[in-house]
């Protein structure tokens, strides 16, 4: 079993408990761990597989929390770094027009700094990234860019998800594409929403937007598209795979556990770039990562809902 690196945030999500209201009005919160990247590495470790974290969070309660909550996810968390800086909050609510309200406190997951060493464990591996906030700049983005190098000088199979959030990039979107677009040249693996691939390639047409982004780079996309399932292409085939039929009360990491699932089950191939030789593997595996972001959505909250190896093998 190869090791699976997901680089990125980790913070805290506030749910604002009464839905339906802004902010403004909201008056108890829960708090949830939250960062795409984070559930990531807890959807392999749930799944029996080898994730170590790489982000930063403050020296504070909640830094405490988040990174107790991965440990006790058997995410290995020893390349995190701690920060004199807070750890980062957002606030979400839904508001009364059905828009996410959305006040985002950022902190400690930029402060993140580039570690020769980590680079030392990506022979063979796999590096996911995770992108969110690492894109919005501070020491995060370049950590991350100067990983993107040593995971492709040192041979790892390398993962994608640009986790495009409209509140974040308001205004900037061209800024994040153009960022995106870097990532997906040298990635080998990209996982997109179809709001992502659409953003990313300028195509509205799900196949031309494949056609697009597989030219900038990337052999292996999914896109995953809910309960319609996910288009796999690689170039050899393009395959739409079905989602299982579920009854979702939250569909919250859906994305996350989907890609956890994918990555956990490369990593269990003796080298993870032979995926790249033989893309018909990909089908089956597509098929268990549909079901695990089915059964995350059966269950409130991302990490709590994301399966345990039994529930797919
Ligand atoms: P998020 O950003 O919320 O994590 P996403 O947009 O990246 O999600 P989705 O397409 O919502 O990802 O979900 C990922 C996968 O989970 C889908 O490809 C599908 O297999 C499964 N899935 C999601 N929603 C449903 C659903 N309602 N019914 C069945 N399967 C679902």
């Amino acid at each position: 079993m190869q090791t699976i690196y997901c680089i990125g945030e980790l913070l805290i999500d506030f749910v604002a408990e009464n839905q339906g209201s802004d902010l403004s009005k909201a008056d108890v919160f829960t708090k949830k761990p939250g960062g795409a990247p984070a559930n990531v590495a807890c959807a392999v470790a749930k799944l029996g597989g080898k994730s170590k974290f790489v982000g930063c969070v403050g020296e504070d309660p909640f830094g405490t929390y988040l990174l107790d909550t991965l440990e006790k996810n058997r995410v290995n968390v020893t390349l995190a770094q701690r920060s004199k800086h807070f750890t980062t909050l957002a606030y979400v609510s839904i508001a009364s027009n059905g828009e996410r309200d959305f006040v985002f406190s950022r902190g400690a997951d930029k402060k993140l700094e580039y570690d020769a060493v980590v680079k030392n464990g990506f022979k063979g591996n796999v590096v996911h990234f995770g992108s969110a906030t690492a894109l919005l700049g501070g020491g995060l983005n370049d950590a991350y860019d100067r990983y993107l190098v040593d995971a492709l000088a040192q041979e790892a199979l390398i993962s994608f998800d640009p986790n495009f959030r409209g509140d974040l990039w308001k205004g900037e979107e061209g800024t994040f594409i153009e960022k995106c677009r870097h990532f997906v040249e040298k990635a080998h693996l990209c996982k997109f929403s179809l709001e992502e691939a659409q953003l990313l390639s300028g195509e509205n047409d799900v196949e031309k937007a494949c056609a697009v982004l597989h030219g900038i780079g990337s052999p292996i996309i999914a896109i995953t598209l809910g309960k319609k399932g996910t288009l796999l292409s690689t170039p050899d085939f393009k395959r739409r795979v079905a989602s299982v039929k579920v009854e979702p009360i939250d569909t919250t990491g859906a994305g996350d556990a989907f890609i956890g699932c994918l990555l956990y089950q490369i990593a269990r191939l003796k080298n993870p770039h032979q995926i790249l030789d033989d893309t018909d593997q990909l089908v089956p595996m597509v098929e268990k990562a549909n079901w695990a972001g089915a059964i995350t959505t059966t269950n409130y909250g991302a990490i709590p809902a994301l399966p345990e190896y039994d529930a797919i093998f």
